[in-house]
Parts: C-alpha cells; structure tokens; sequence
C-alpha cells in the first residue's frame, strides 16, 4: 500500500496558529481509477499563504472554511502521474490548491480546473515569481491602485512575496516607492535589489515620523499587506484625493479579537481619500496578460526575487508559521521529499 502523507486540520485555531493544530494522518493514496476529466498528482513543491490562516477560521469569509480532518488547503506545484485529461498529460506540472499531502485527485466536475505550467517554467517560478503572490501584486497596484508615473507610493510588507513584487511593477511604472518592512536585512533588499527610494524598517523606527520625513507632500498610493498600526500610520500621511489598496492585513490574522481599527478615518474625509479592498479571484481574466508581462520582466532581466525553500514533509506546518514572525526570506516554499 502506497501512504499519502498528509497533515490535517485537527482544531481551529483560536488567536495565534501553532503547531498542535495541526495532526499527521496519514491515508492510503488514492487509486488512479479516474473519471473522465480528473487527474492524479503527486505535489512536489508547497506554497504558503498568510491567508491560509484565515481559511483555518470558522466565520464567513471570500472562501468556504477549511473542513477539520481534511488535509490543509494550500498551494502545490505537482506532477501529473495519471491523467483522464487530455489537457493534463502525463509528466506535465500543474498548480493549485492541492493541500498539504502527497498525492491528490484533481480536475474533478465543479472544482476550479488546475493551472497547467508552461514548459520551460520550474516548479519554484510557477508558485513564487510566477504564481498567485506577484498576480495578486500586478492586479492589485495596476487594475486597482491604477498607479501612475510619478505617483509617490507606499508599501507594506514589501519585502514579501506579494510586496517586492507591488515595489518593483510601481517603479517599473514611473513611481517613486517607500517600503515598509521588518528588520535592516529586508530593508536593505528593499533599497539595493527591488529598487525602493526608501525603506522604513518597522520593528525598529516610528513609522509615523519616518514617513514625514520621506514624503513631506503626502503619499498618493499606498498598497497595504499589513493592516493595524501601519496602516493608521499610512493614513495620517497621504495626499489630497490619496487612493488606499488594501491587500492583507497580517497584523490582524492571529489577533482572537478584532482591534478598533485605525482612530483616523475621518481623514478620508478631510483629504478625499479613498480605500479599496480586493481579492485576487476577482481579477482572474487578467492572469494572461499579467503572467506574459511578468515573464517579459523576468526574462529582460527587471524582476528580482527571492524564494526561501524549506524542506521534507515535517516541517510543513513550522513552513507556515515562518509567516507570522517575519523568518520567511521572500516566497515561502517547500520541496517534499521523495
Ligand atoms: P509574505 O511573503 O509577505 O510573508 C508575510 C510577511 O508579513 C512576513 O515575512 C512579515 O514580514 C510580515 N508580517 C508578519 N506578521 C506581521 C505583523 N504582525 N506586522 C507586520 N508585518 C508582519 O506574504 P505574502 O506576500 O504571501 O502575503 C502578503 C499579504 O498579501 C498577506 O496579508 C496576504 O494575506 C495578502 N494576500 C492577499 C491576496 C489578495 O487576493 N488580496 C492574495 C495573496 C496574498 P516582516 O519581516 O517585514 O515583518
């Protein structure tokens, strides 16, 4: 009998995730006798998601809860080992939300069909350069934030997967950029490899001063990953008719109560802000054309990256807490092993 290792959602999480809710319950793998349409994979690689965290929580939210006992709904890069589908062949790669075990019956009716990678595209591009985090960066700063040459725009969580990639489209774009990230180490990626004009380093500077400082006539779009006191900051310092991206809100994802928020909304009012939160899903007709500017960048040489592997099939849920405290060192991924 060949195990499918697997690791499942044993408890909700109630305030700060950790590691004792999550159990290994391993089952048997499931035997390839396909339905037309459906494909066996076996995932090679994991991607990690500060939303994940929200997915683990019972409420209502963009996506249905994750199920207790079912293994954790997160992204894979995986190899297709048997195919009833004549799109998904055998030996090829597809992504998707395969979960946190080995092998996965995929492509069934009424689920979201899996993405096929291209050739010539590795499995580590195809979840971090490639995947859903710089998707999620192009669609949020270009469709939604609409930034334009010369805008002065700020970003948080910027030295992460979806923030590095938000800092370096706005330059790309003609803006000037401010980072906002934890630790000097991030920060000086910030400056010297994504092209930031600045970086404040939040766990050791008041971002409220920093940011006078840097931008004394105001921010005019600032895309926020983080939420809570950054984002109060942010907003004490934007320009007249300022545009606001909400993205994430990190800050927030473990706290077991909702904070109050920030105390300065009424400066939307006085300066015309406005704020505007969305959901990759939302924007999902724009994937070709952000997946092929993307590429252009990364072959022209216009993107940098990084991507922290970790590895073996243990250390998936300590993979994803890595999220929380800042250890991950750009897209957080995990090879399996064999
Ligand atoms: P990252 O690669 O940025 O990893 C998470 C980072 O968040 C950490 O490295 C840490 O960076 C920072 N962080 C963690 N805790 C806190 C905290 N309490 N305060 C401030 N910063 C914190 O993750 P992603 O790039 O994948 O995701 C970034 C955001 O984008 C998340 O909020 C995520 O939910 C959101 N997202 C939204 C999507 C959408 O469709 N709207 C799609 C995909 C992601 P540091 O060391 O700098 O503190």
């Amino acid at each position: 009998m060949t195990l499918n290792r697997r690791w499942v959602l044993a408890r909700r999480p109630v305030g700060q995730v950790g590691l004792d809710d999550f159990a290994r319950i391993d089952a048997e793998m499931p035997v390839p006798d396909l339905a037309k349409g459906e494909i066996l994979v076996r995932n090679r690689i994991l991607g990690f998601d500060p939303a994940q965290r929200g997915w683990m929580d019972k409420g209502a939210g963009y996506m249905t809860p994750m199920a207790l006992g079912e293994p954790v709904r997160g992204s894979a890069c995986a190899e297709v080992i048997a195919s009833q589908n004549p799109a998904y062949p055998v030996g090829r790669f597809v992504r998707g939300l395969f979960g946190w075990q080995d092998y996965a019956v995929v492509a069934r009716a009424g689920e979201t069909a899996p993405i096929l990678v291209p050739e010539g595209v590795q499995p580590e591009e195809a979840l971090g350069v490639l995947g859903a985090a710089s998707l999620t960066a192009w669609a949020g700063i270009k469709t939604v934030g609409g930034v334009k040459s010369g805008d002065c725009v700020l970003v948080s969580g910027a030295a992460g997967a979806v923030g590095s990639m938000v800092v370096q489209i706005a330059r790309l774009n003609g803006a000037r950029v401010i980072g906002i990230a934890g630790g000097t180490e991030k920060c000086r990626w910030l400056v010297e490899d994504y092209g930031a004009e600045a970086a404040i380093d939040y766990r050791n500077e008041d971002v409220a001063v920093r940011l006078a400082d840097l931008a004394p006539d105001g921010i005019d779009l600032f895309f926020d990953n983080v939420g809570g006191d950054i984002l109060e900051a942010a907003i004490g310092h934007m320009a007249f008719h300022g545009r606001i991206v909400l993205c994430g809100s990190i800050s927030g994802y473990n706290d077991e109560q909702p904070s109050s928020g920030p105390c300065n909304l009424s400066r939307m009012i006085s300066y015309r802000l406005s704020m505007q939160g969305f959901i990759l899903l939302d924007h999902l007709d724009q994937v070709p054309t952000a997946s092929a500017e993307l590429r252009g960048w990364l072959e022209a040489g216009k993107l940098r990256y990084r991507t922290d592997i970790q590895h073996g099939f243990d250390a998936i849920p300590a993979t994803f807490l890595r999220l929380f405290t800042g250890e991950n060192q750009g897209k957080q991924l995990l090879r399996l092993d064999a």
